[in-house]
């Protein structure tokens, strides 16, 4: 399932370029364009889902096979040992802009809670 329209489908398949760190069989690792953290990574499943709920919805596994993904981009980047946190902004309300699921994986610096 893609959605032409979608920029995370294009960078999936090459027609929008990123900075991909990690490639799995379900899953792509590319780095946020505008991190804000040391380590700002994306993780996002090949297939398009709008977000975190459509993919539960929808796809049994695909979240567990991402935030596997996104411990692994961790350990990649050092900073699984010291702290790091996943993100899935999930609707406009919660600041979601570009709908086609991700996980946020930040860290590198201190996080503060609640975040803004
Ligand atoms: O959770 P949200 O939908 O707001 O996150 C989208 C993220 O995608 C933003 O952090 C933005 O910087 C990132 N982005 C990117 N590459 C693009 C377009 C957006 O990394 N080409």
């Amino acid at each position: 399932m893609v959605d032409p329209d979608c920029l995370f489908c294009k960078i999936v398949k090459g027609e929008v370029p990123a900075e991909i760190v990690r490639e799995g069989e379900r899953t792509v690792a590319f780095r946020d364009i505008n991190p804000q953290a040391p380590t700002h990574v994306l993780v996002i499943p090949r297939e398009h889902h709008a977000d975190a709920a459509a993919a539960a919805a929808t796809d049994t596994g695909l979240l567990d096979a991402v935030v596997r993904e996104a411990h692994e981009v961790a350990k990649a980047e050092d900073v699984a040992d010291i702290g790091y946190r996943i993100v899935f902004n999930t609707g406009a309300g919660a600041g979601q802009t570009v709908f086609h699921l991700h996980a946020h994986v930040l860290g590198g610096r201190g996080l503060s809670w609640p975040p803004g």
